[in-house]
């Protein structure tokens, strides 16, 4: 659904700025691909773009893709911003620049909703989801565009109810020069984990489209060119159980209509291991990948963390039966808890080894405004604000010895022999437990082929040529060729180069050891 009854016309550049180099991008694997730029579509920014009047027309910048240029703000009446905290600085740059150009800036998103107050710039701050405040703004803007003489702060008291989202505007976005799709279901998860802010931004009871809605979407994201993977970027997929055993007959059918051309990933909590029946759809579905915020192995921390619902399966025994069902499993792991050891470190190391888990984003314990630990820290005097450090925490264990636990992880856990290693178990234990899907004309047309190709050459030459890690590549390389799995040859060598490069450059202190950190930050804004 789209606001309706404006007449006037107003030019929109909506600006999504760029990341810094961070784990959960995989900037290392793009060079590696046929010409992807940036990790995955910005739902929010989207989705305003298709809810203006249909006579307001858009521009969709991607700053990782390409900057705002003179002409786009020339070009404009009004700018739009939307991005979480770790884009803070350069969402704040993009506002500097449309101000030179006296354009008036509206900033929405997730950052701004938790922390009105990190924008004094902006001309228009939207808090909360779509909603009034959106249909405020929009009047707002429609009556005049110019600058308001101080900042208008615009709260969404009344949430659109998410089944009359319109689909967001992927037709605006160079879909194909992303890593990843991106669709959401749901938003909001029941949990309430202490360092975690969604139940507090988004709520506890999670609101959704419907599945019409969701296989629309996929018909829409497929008109515009996204084949591979795409991720729902919901909270928690299990967060209304009802509701994803509802969608899932849907995403069946959409995938059998249409040939299983896409490769389904999403969040959810491990307890759904405990949940075999939504697996098994899963699993039809052709989900491929769950995030799972496992965060520590250590049971005494999930507790004090609030995060009990971890244990409802022994651990290693969830990820097994998640495995069994196809689906690898991604892990987020924190370091820096009040519960760590000085031991905690080799713990963690240990525990890699044993689930065969490849890739989990490790990182620091950040505490993020909104969120039980924030006010628990604020309360013990325990939040530093110093950008040089690579967390806001004042820690139980001296920071060095924390930083230097989480450099070692790092090292080790991707050293390439290692994550192969798991690689390797994934494939015989997790990726022999999918289904077998039939051969269909989209994967033998020429354009997907030639795209094989392309990949193919460059991870050859850069990886099987020039990599320092050559042997271990080759080993996988070659027992993949032999059995023809192109597929995941590819697939497991691009993020596989991802997380060797970013650990040493990580171990080696060239990256942030928390996604949240400001540290470093700077060097990335954008030169224009
Ligand atoms: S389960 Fe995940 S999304 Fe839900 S509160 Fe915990 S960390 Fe946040």
């Amino acid at each position: 659904m789209r606001v309706e009854g404006i007449e006037t016309v107003r030019r929109i550049l909506c600006v999504f700025p760029r990341y810094t180099s961070s784990f959960g991008t995989f900037e290392y694997a793009y060079p590696l691909t046929d010409g992807v730029q940036a990790f995955m579509p910005p739902q929010g920014l989207l989705l305003i773009a298709a809810y203006l009047p249909a006579n307001w027309p858009v521009r969709f910048i991607d700053e990782n893709i390409r900057a705002a240029s003179k002409e786009d703000f020339e070009w404009a009446e009004v700018v739009f911003v939307s991005g979480m905290h770790i884009q803070r600085q350069q969402m704040n740059d993009i506002c500097r620049r449309a101000h030179a150009f006296d354009l008036a800036v509206a900033i929405g998103g997730p950052s701004v909703s938790a922390c009105p107050d990190y924008y004094p710039s902006f001309d228009y701050l939207h808090v909360g989801e779509l909603g009034d405040a959106t249909d405020d703004l929009i009047a707002r803007l429609a009556r005049d565009p110019s600058r308001p003489e101080r900042q208008v702060v615009l709260k969404t008291a009344d949430r659109l109810d998410m089944t009359k989202f319109p689909i967001p505007a992927y037709e605006l976005a160079e879909v194909k020069k992303y890593f990843l799709g991106s669709i959401q279901y749901s938003s909001g998860c029941p949990y309430q984990c202490e360092f975690c802010d969604i139940p507090g931004l988004y709520g506890r009871n999670p609101r959704l489209k419907s599945p019409q809605q969701i296989t629309a979407e996929l018909d829409k994201l497929l008109e515009c060119g996204v084949t591979g993977s795409v991720y729902f970027v919901d909270d928690n997929f299990i967060g209304n159980r009802k509701a994803a055993v509802d969608l899932l007959p849907h995403l069946i059918e959409w995938q059998k209509k249409t040939g299983y051309v896409m490769r389904l990933a999403c969040e959810a909590t491990l307890n759904i291991a405990k949940r075999p029946e939504i697996l098994e759809k899963m699993r039809d579905a052709y989900f491929i990948t769950i995030f799972c915020g496992i965060e520590t192995p250590d049971p005494d921390a999930l507790k004090a963390m609030h995060k009990d619902h971890n244990m409802m399966v022994p651990i290693m025994e969830g990820i097994e039966t998640i495995n069994q069902h196809g689906m690898e499993v991604v892990s987020g792991i924190i370091m820096g808890l009040d519960t760590d050891k000085p031991e905690t470190g080799d713990a963690l190391l240990a525990f890699v080894d044993e689930s065969r888990i490849p890739l989990l984003t490790i990182n620091l314990l950040q505490a993020l405004p909104k969120t039980p630990l924030w006010d628990r820290l604020a309360r013990e005097n325990r939040l530093i604000d110093d950008d040089s450090r690579d967390s806001n925490v004042d820690f139980r264990l001296p920071y060095d010895q924390v930083v230097s636990s989480w450099r070692k992880c790092m090292e080790v856990a991707y050293q390439p022999e290692k994550l192969y290693a798991r690689y390797q178990h994934q494939v015989d234990f997790t990726y022999a437990n999918r289904m077998r899907l039939p051969s269909t004309a989209q994967q033998k047309s020429w354009a997907n082929i030639k795209r094989g190709l392309i990949m193919l050459r460059k991870i050859f030459w850069q990886v099987g040529v020039l990599g320092d890690y050559r042997k271990v590549f080759w080993k996988f390389a070659l027992s993949r060729l032999r059995h023809g799995d192109i597929e995941n040859l590819i697939g497991v060598t691009l993020i596989a180069h991802h997380l060797i490069m970013f650990a040493r450059a990580a171990s080696g202190g060239q990256q942030n050891a928390s996604n949240y950190s400001l540290r470093l930050r700077e060097a990335s804004i954008p030169a224009e």
